[in-house]
């Protein structure tokens, strides 16, 4: 048998010395032996084999105790155990690769995010409320400032909508702007459930601007719209019985427009059961145009009326005021809400 230095025998097994001296302590490659003098690896050429297969097993990235495993296995073992290592592997790598995959899109979202919307962006707005041609009363509530906008439309014996406004723009402190939301929209329900008056509430359509993001809650009939690059895309979800039958393909949304109790809702702050609205950021873009409003406009003016209206008009208040003209027009059936407003530079 013929003995080889260690550095001769690592040449030999393309391996460093230094791993060889490292797979000896690990127990995977012993040498055949040590000069009892000098303390020297001696190694076989017979190991040479042992010595290339823990080499190629080292650059799959095998962990060494899993390499020490398939050694000491016969080989047809040795190759099943290969082949689970690196079954293991894809699987692993196809999770990481979803995983970067969703990393690289949300840090890409950030950084269009920070540059389209600079901290120094505020809110023009304009806002308007108006009884209308045919109600006694205006139960429509507008709230219009830099950091909130918020319609509420309100029913029954007591002003809901006023109690629940004031309740909900009452100033917070809380984490992020969502989260101020959602508190906020708490409170407004405790407070028409302070009223503790059988069939009052009112709807709840609000955006909240914190320098940054834009983050809505919403619980009716009353909308959310964003005007951009010239279309009209609605950001909110009626809670009504209708859009719940057009929801599950019993009525079409053009049979809704006409259906007798398309304003009976079915999630409001009424003062029941703690209310649910719904909640999200919205991610804003240059140009942008949002309008909030009651079922007093949405219902009566079609959605390209309301497109070319709020498009028409730069000035946020000549907008608001075109819509409130064209709704008596068409007879101001009921009370009317809206605000319109665009980010901009500050
Ligand atoms: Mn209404």
């Amino acid at each position: 048998m013929e003995l080889l230095t260690i550095g001769a025998f690592a040449r030999a097994a393309r391996l460093s010395p230094k791993a060889l001296r490292l797979y000896d302590e690990l127990g995977l490659l012993r040498p055949a032996a040590v000069d009892p003098a000098s303390g020297y690896r001696l190694y076989s050429t017979e190991q040479l084999d042992h010595a290339r297969l823990v080499a190629w097993m080292r650059r799959l990235g095998m962990p060494l105790a899993r390499i020490r495993t398939v050694c000491s296995l016969p080989p047809a073992a040795a190759a099943t155990e290969v082949a689970a290592f690196w079954e293991q592997v894809e699987t692993e790598t196809s999770a990481r690769r979803e995983l970067a995959a969703f990393l690289v899109d949300h840090l890409s979202r950030k950084d269009t995010a920070m540059t389209g919307t600079p901290t120094t962006w505020t809110l023009r707005y304009a806002s308007r409320t108006d009884r209308g041609l045919v109600r006694a009363v205006n139960q429509d509530v507008v709230h219009a400032s830099d950091r909130l906008l918020a319609v509420a439309d309100g029913f029954g014996a007591a002003p809901a909508s006023t109690v629940a406004m004031g309740a909900f723009t009452a100033p917070i402190t809380a984490g992020t702007v969502l989260d101020a939301l959602q508190e906020a929209a708490r409170r407004a329900d405790e407070s028409v459930r302070d009223l503790a008056i059988d069939g009052v509430g009112t709807t709840l359509t609000a955006m909240a601007w914190s320098g940054s993001q834009l983050a809505l809650v919403h619980i009716g009939d009353s909308r959310a719209y964003l005007l951009r690059d010239g279309e009209l895309f609605r950001l909110t979800d009626d809670h009504t019985v209708v859009q719940a039958l057009i929801d599950d393909g019993t009525l079409t949304p053009v049979e809704a427009e006409s259906h007798p109790q398309r304003s009976i809702l079915i999630r409001a702050l009424h003062g029941g059961d703690p209310a649910v609205p719904d909640l999200r950021t919205h991610e804003v873009q240059a140009g942008d145009r949002y309008l909030l409003c009651s079922d007093g406009l949405h219902t009566v003016l079609p959605g390209d009326v309301l497109r070319r209206t709020i498009g028409a008009h730069a000035d946020p208040q000549r907008a608001v005021d075109e819509l409130i003209r064209l709704v008596h027009e068409a007879g101001a059936p009921d009370n009317v809400a809206c605000v319109v407003a665009d980010l901009v530079p500050a």
